[in-house]
């Protein structure tokens, strides 16, 4: 792993639990935070990462699922269509992986990189992969969405990750690389 100064939040840490901040004016310094969070995210092999990841608190995130790169603050659905069920990771989970139901289709609306207001309409991975994240802004997560029977096969994992929380290192990646990271 490259170094770039930040840290990864794992399960158990507050912040991935708390409701993240709308950004009310962006500046230059929110810029430099997309960018470091875009570096930090391709460096752990993410396809996405939300500011509370990495311990900011505020409304941003970035993506990319191989088809280009969205730097994103205030991002908010407006539009959901169709279902979908996709195993997702999460780089707040290592070693997790959950089938997570999501609308096929979305539409949402933000600010881009330059400050601008973007709306953007995506479906798949995509679709799946921005609402993963933005659900990190409301201090949603991956386990939340577990099957009774799934709650019962992670406790344990869940219960050691909490634990590891307390720790500052990221974990080594292992078997959950090959799952989706977000
Ligand atoms: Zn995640």
């Amino acid at each position: 792993m490259k170094k770039t100064g930040l840290k990864i939040e794992i399960y158990g840490s507050e912040i991935l639990r708390t409701r993240a901040a709308s950004v009310k004016t962006p500046g230059p310094e929110h810029r430099e935070l997309l960018s470091a969070m875009a570096r930090f995210m391709y460096a752990n092999s993410g396809i996405g990462l939300a500011a509370p990841q990495i311990g900011v608190g505020e409304a941003m995130i970035v993506v990319d699922i191989g088809a280009g790169l969205y730097k994103l603050i205030n991002p908010r659905i407006i539009r959901r269509e169709g279902r979908q069920a996709i195993e997702e990771g999460c780089l707040s989970l290592p070693g997790v992986s959950v089938n997570v139901n999501r609308a096929r289709k979305i539409t949402l609306k933000a600010l881009g990189h330059d400050f601008n207001p973007v709306t953007i309409t995506a479906e798949g991975l995509l679709a799946c992969v921005f609402q993963h994240e933005i659900d990190h802004l409301r201090g949603r997560m991956i386990v939340d969405y577990a099957s009774l029977f799934d709650k019962v096969r992670l406790k344990r994992k869940l219960a050691e990750l909490y634990r590891r929380s307390e720790n500052d290192r990221l974990p080594e990646p292992g078997e959950e690389q090959r799952k989706l990271r977000l």
